[in-house]
């Protein structure tokens, strides 16, 4: 096997990043035949990424969620709903 194999790059800072790096599928446009390429993420910028959104106090909104997205989700109380994150609700009791 010594054809060329497209390499995915993290969405942020460019570097290349392994085929089983963190990555998400944003939102398409109303129309799109397609949902759009998955973003991948390096680990340096997962961690920046993570920070920025932990103060923000709620998660990045993606079609399909990479693992930081729904780790962080969770951290910050949220879980998933039809489109996006919904705060969970405290039940008492
Ligand atoms: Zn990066």
């Amino acid at each position: 096997m010594s054809e060329y194999y497209w390499r995915p790059r993290c969405a942020i800072c460019g570097r290349f990043v392994s085929y089983d790096a963190d990555c998400r599928v944003m939102w398409g446009s109303y129309g799109d035949s397609e949902p759009p390429d998955p973003d991948y993420y390096c680990q340096k910028c997962v961690e920046s990424e993570k920070e920025y959104y932990r103060k923000q106090g709620r998660p990045p909104s993606s079609y399909i969620p990479s693992n930081w997205e729904v780790g962080l989700a969770h951290e910050l109380g949220y879980e998933r709903a039809q489109y996006g994150w919904k705060k969970k609700e405290e039940r008492e009791g």
